[in-house]
């Protein structure tokens, strides 16, 4: 368990039966609320505790639940997540497009197949956990096909909701959940942590991450090719064709994010003189915020929000890139934001 999360699962602890049997866990983004799902549904399974209420790790319990075969555990995740996991150990990683075939939506049966698993009786103590992640990853109809499950809790059973953006369940759903909200760890424990990881140049990668350590240190491996798009976006003759294609191998999520906080801290420099994620650049963000008008990039900034949701699934990636690549160069230039070719 991470060293910022010990602290309230002491607290949750204590709460012990007073704790509801569904709970909506909230975190912010890359500061590790999976793993904390993952490590509380551990120690409720765990069959002999340590002292500090942590699962032991040795009992037949946590080493059916660490090899995946808890029978009495069930993780309810998005297939892309599953892929991901899969290949990490039995092959060569995924690219980008590869990833973006698999759904990122937990699928109606998905929560369907859970009644057969909360109709049987346990096979230990007579605890079931199950931890759905990220439980904002479900529409509406898959979100009422669990809310059936929440309304008539089977005994012993304990339902964990992880999530970034708990502002996505239904309030149908909220309302049967306790909510739990994770507190984001200090500076100095992301920097700890990530320099426990050996993650190099853990202090300009956590700038850029927005201070969440787990996302920082995902970024690392694309910490060469952000460095050099953020490169690009420094030039005033910034050539859009060719930084899309330069973009072809990343994914349309991960472009508009890093032109977001590009964007950003251009903005932000122009107004208040502070640079938020890259730190390490901090003149050519001066450079290029003095020639901006802060209206345009303002407007940029909120095209980007809205485009967001439609970066996950574009009908044509490359296109899309492009679009907001146009946009952008006309914003430097000084001509209105939705100055493209109307794709948005
Ligand atoms: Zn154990």
């Amino acid at each position: 368990m991470y060293y910022w999360h010990k602290e309230t699962y002491q607290s949750l602890r204590q709460d012990g039966a007073r704790l509801a049997h569904a709970i909506v866990l909230q975190a912010p983004e890359g500061t590790g609320v999976f793993e904390f799902s993952l490590s509380w549904a551990q120690a409720l399974l765990c069959e002999s505790l340590a002292a500090d209420g942590e699962a032991c790790g040795t009992c037949s319990a946590c080493n059916w639940f660490v090899s995946g075969n808890h029978p009495d555990f069930r993780l309810v995740q998005p297939d892309s997540h599953i892929k991901e996991a899969e290949s990490a150990e039995d092959g060569p990683p995924l690219t980008a497009r590869e990833k973006e075939k698999k759904s990122d939506q937990i699928r109606i049966d998905q929560i369907r197949e859970l009644q057969s698993f909360l109709n049987v009786g346990t096979h230990r103590a007579g605890r079931r956990v199950v931890v759905v992640h990220p439980c904002d990853a479900m529409n509406t109809a898959t979100q009422n096909a669990l809310l059936k499950n929440l309304e008539e809790p089977a005994a012993g059973t304990v339902f964990l909701l992880a999530t970034s953006r708990a502002h996505r369940l239904l309030p149908t759903v909220r309302s049967r959940c306790q909510t739990v909200s994770l507190p984001p760890p200090q500076p100095g424990e992301s920097l700890r942590w990530l320099q426990e990881q050996s993650v190099e140049y853990p202090e300009a990668l956590l700038a850029m991450a927005g201070g969440a350590p787990l996302l920082a240190a995902s970024l690392a491996d694309r910490a060469a090719f952000l460095h050099q798009l953020a490169d690009q976006l420094a030039s005033p003759r910034m050539d859009a064709l060719a930084v899309a294609a330069m973009c072809q191998k990343s994914t349309p999520v991960e472009v508009v994010t890093a032109l977001y906080r590009w964007c950003y801290d251009l903005l932000s420099c122009n107004l208040t003189g502070e640079v938020r994620y890259h730190t390490v650049m901090v003149p050519k963000v001066q450079a290029l915020a003095e020639k901006c008008s802060p209206r345009l990039v303002a407007g940029y900034l909120r095209r980007l929000a809205s485009e967001r949701g439609l970066a996950e699934h574009p009908l044509n990636p490359r296109l899309f890139m492009e679009d907001l690549l146009f946009g952008y160069v006309a914003m430097i230039e000084g001509k209105p934001a939705n100055a493209g070719n109307g794709l948005s």
